[in-house]
């Protein structure tokens, strides 16, 4: 049996600073090297100093994955060289010793299994090493330390994946959770990260890491599992080692062993004295936190019978789920539900558009309204909210100015249905024979109304002057 673990690294990008100092915890804006400090750049006599919002945002997440969660907690320093790393050390959370992380002992359901969660630890990213050109080749590295001491949080899981596509599918409900619970943006560049580890029945355990995306992470462990297996056919020893994704070759290749089997030397940083959450704290963190995804479904699945894909697809998105709850009525929900995942997906469908689009929850209630007095016709909703997304404009006038009022008046529509059986003659005979032809003839009304006339109603009209 294969069973894979991860491991996830997530900034706590929604804090104002780092983990041990008051340089910004959004190192993205900076030129190389201009978002440092005394504290974050290790010099000598300086003191690391806890930033307490981020042992909060990390407890939260403990929370959302139903971990246990400490009355207090500590902090290890983890030794070794590495030029990202000033200090020399990492200042990072431990279970040993009976001292805690921020959380452990936690689970997340993917597809009914329990994946365990053993570990959640608040701990400083290193700095970032950029090769001028290909890595091995390299004559010049350089180290930019803007991002030497951001608040991360490592999500440790036991191995209880059986396939890449559950890894994939639970990395998509974790980084929902992260991002619903208003801690994290995954969808930042290097925001979120996960090293895996494999192994199939009988072998030992290999570490995959330096994996650039989510993406490479399941093309690698399907890659992982693949040599593997085949090593193990032919009776060779899978060796115990660390390996990395070669992004380029699309490979795993095993890092010399030596570097990585080092001894941490991990002991606990002194600099920081225990960190007490009391259960106050923690009480008032598990009532402010936000409805989770699952039980935002459930709510939307009951109260207001949308379908289940649906309920899915608008909870498990923030931007999608507010534009909801602020639109919705008890009369509209389901059609306001409806209408976001067939249309407003469509062209809002990347966190970038999501941030430019001027669309708010009354442009999509007065959309629903229209098209249920039949003022406009679903295919005009639709002209009509690409406008909205763009100038933000009032639903009223966009209707007005693009002339997007429903034809619905029967003589109107039927001088332009006279004037399409006088065009279209074949395809007249035709329907007149086979009938289920008849929507070609219903697709030139609309073509000729630019999508404005009552779709039932010119169906209607047709089908009489077919039989008349
Ligand atoms: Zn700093």
């Amino acid at each position: 049996m294969t069973k894979i673990g991860l491991e996830i690294h997530c900034q706590l990008t929604k804090l104002e600073s780092k983990l041990f100092c008051s340089c910004k915890a959004n190192y993205r804006e900076f030129k190389p090297n201009h978002n440092i400090c005394p504290v974050c750049m290790g010099l000598p006599g300086s003191l690391p100093r806890l930033n307490q919002k981020a042992v909060k945002s990390a407890t939260s997440i403990a929370m959302a994955l139903s971990c246990e969660t400490p009355e207090k907690i500590a902090f290890f320093r983890k030794n070794y060289f590495y030029p990202d790393l000033p200090k020399n050390f990492q200042i990072t959370q431990l279970n040993v010793y009976g001292d805690m992380s921020v959380g452990g002992e936690g689970y997340v359901r993917v597809e009914n299994k329990k994946i365990k969660i053993r570990r959640i630890q608040l701990e400083e990213d290193p700095g970032r090493i950029i090769y001028e050109g290909a890595s091995e080749r390299t004559k010049i590295t350089l180290v930019d330390y803007n991002r030497a001491g951001t608040p991360l949080v490592e999500i440790v899981t036991d191995p209880d994946f059986e396939s890449p596509r559950q890894v994939r599918v639970f990395l998509n409900i974790l980084s929902d959770l992260l991002e619903n619970l208003g801690v994290a943006e995954p969808g930042l560049e290097g925001a979120m990260r996960a090293d895996g580890n494999v192994s199939i029945e009988g072998g030992s355990k290999v570490e995959i890491k330096n994996i650039g995306s989510f993406h490479d992470l399941e093309k690698a462990l399907h890659f992982e599992i693949t040599r593997q297996q085949s090593l193990s056919e032919r009776d060779i020893e899978i060796a115990q080692e660390t390996r990395h994704w070669d992004d380029r070759r699309k490979i795993t290749i095993s890092s010399r062993s030596k570097e990585e089997d080092q001894d941490y030397r991990y002991f606990l940083e002194n600099d920081i004295p225990w960190v007490k959450i009391d259960q106050n704290t923690r009480d008032t963190l598990k009532e402010n936190m936000p409805e989770s995804i699952s039980s935002k479904k459930e709510r939307y699945v009951e109260k207001f019978d949308i379908a289940p894909q649906v309920a899915e697809i608008i909870a498990s998105d923030k931007y999608y789920s507010k534009l909801f709850e602020n639109a919705y009525s008890d009369q509209n929900a389901k059609d306001i539900a409806n209408l976001i995942t067939t249309d407003v997906i469509g062209f809002i469908d990347t966190k970038e558009k999501q941030q430019n689009s001027k669309i708010t929850s009354k442009h999509l209630s007065d959309l629903i309204d229209a098209i249920n007095s039949k003022i406009i016709t679903r295919n005009s909703a639709k002209i009509a909210l690409q406008e909205i997304m763009k100038s933000g404009k009032d639903t009223k006038d966009v209707l007005q100015e693009m002339d997007l009022g429903q034809v619905s008046d029967s003589s109107e529509i039927d001088a332009i249905i006279s004037q399409i059986f006088e065009d279209e003659k074949q395809a007249v005979i035709d329907a007149k024979k086979r009938p289920e032809t008849v929507n070609f003839l219903v697709g030139k009304v609309m073509q000729k109304t630019k999508g404005k006339a009552d779709p039932v109603k010119t169906l209607e009209l047709i089908k009489s002057k077919l039989n008349g």
